[in-house]
């Protein structure tokens, strides 16, 4: 049965550790805990608001509302054969959990993304992605709650207009419904993408030529704890703004005065700058203002010291737009959901 309090504190539920109150909160373990939420906020007139990991999420105000923290949890192999296997997993499960779910099992498709924070349930909210792989690549199908009538929906990978870093969940349907299962679509065979950062020289390093899966995500986190800050020692929330996609006219203009732009194609009239590198040029890698920086590693990465204030994450946001934008014309914008 839920059990919904009042006036909780926000911050320990994110990773930023940054939030003002939830007026009410509730921590869902099951579909019957959801769909009571939903009566709930129809009858007593709340929004809801749903929480998984708080690994992309910058809360700035007191939510006035029903707060769902989601744990709903369970992985299952719906179907399997020589070529592929279909896994879906409850919403509330930990993401690095269910990849490692698929790794034991042989399955291949999802070692990239591995060690991406937070839950299942969100993964498709911004299309996750990491060294060349996104969930879209593999993703099967979603099952959502409408957050009205608590009807489900399947939701297939073209009903959610999955782009970089992007779905339909941060747009036309945003708030409107809880993502309850997802399912993938991964190999029986290796299917692996060695090719983006470092992973293929790692693997070479240690004299492996032809990895398993278990090598391919050692790998992983061997790159992502050597440059990423630990939430748990540095808080943040992953990369805050998104890498910029710009157009061809324009990146040939920004190359005659940077010849050394760094990019990679984007679509076919886009071109995709690293904003890591746009904020390192503005100035701002590891730079600190008050209590929150641009990580001294990765300048993408926004870190809070120790006592940051929603404010003060927004200020220093503010001014690395600005500079960049004033340095080479184009606007960041936030990966991060502010609310
Ligand atoms: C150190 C670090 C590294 C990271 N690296 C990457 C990376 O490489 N690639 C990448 O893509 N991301 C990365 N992230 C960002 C983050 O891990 C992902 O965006 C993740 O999917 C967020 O999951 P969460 O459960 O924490 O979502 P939350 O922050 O809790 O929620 C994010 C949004 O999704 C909504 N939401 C959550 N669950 C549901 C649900 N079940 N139904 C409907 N809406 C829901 C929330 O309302 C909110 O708007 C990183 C974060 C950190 C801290």
């Amino acid at each position: 049965m839920l059990k919904i309090q009042e006036n909780v504190a926000l911050a320990p539920y994110t990773t930023f550790k940054i939030g003002s109150q939830a007026e009410f909160f509730a921590v869902v373990k099951s579909r019957e805990e959801v769909l009571e939420a939903i009566a709930w906020s129809k009858l007593n007139k709340k929004p809801l608001v749903i929480l998984g990991g708080g690994s992309n999420i910058l809360i700035t105000k007191k939510i006035r509302g029903l707060v769902l923290k989601n744990e709903i949890r369970g992985i299952e192999v719906i179907e399997k054969n020589e070529d592929y296997a279909l896994i879906e997993a409850k919403s509330g499960e930990n993401w690095s959990r269910f990849v490692n779910f698929t790794v034991e099992r042989d399955l291949y498709g999802l070692e990239n993304l591995f060690l991406i924070y937070g839950t299942v349930g969100a993964a498709p909210i911004q299309n996750i992605g990491a060294y060349g792989v996104e969930l879209k690549d593999y993703f099967y199908h979603l099952r959502a709650l409408d957050l009205k009538t608590g009807h489900e929906k399947i939701f297939a990978a073209r009903d959610c207009e999955f782009g970089y870093r992007d779905s339909v969940f941060k747009h036309r349907l945003k708030n409107k419904y809880f993502i309850y299962a997802v399912t993938v679509k991964l190999k029986t065979t290796p299917d692996f993408k060695l090719d983006y950062g470092s992973i293929r020289e790692k693997l070479l390093e240690q004299g492996i030529k032809e990895p398993y899966c278990r090598d391919v995500i050692r790998t992983i986190q061997e790159i992502r704890t050597s440059k990423l800050p630990n939430p748990a020692l540095l808080p943040n929330a992953g990369s805050f703004f998104k890498n910029a996609e710009i157009s061809r006219v324009k990146f040939k203009n920004l190359l005659k005065k940077y010849p050394q732009l760094p990019n990679f194609p984007a679509t076919k009239n886009k071109v995709k700058i690293p904003a890591g590198w746009l904020i390192e040029q503005a100035g701002f890698k590891g730079k600190k203002i008050g209590p929150v920086s641009m990580y001294a590693k990765q300048a993408l990465i926004l870190v809070n010291h120790g006592a940051a204030e929603a404010k003060h994450v927004l200020a220093l946001s503010r001014k690395v737009k600005a500079a960049v934008k004033r340095k080479f014309g184009i606007d960041l914008e936030e990966e991060v959901r502010i609310i």
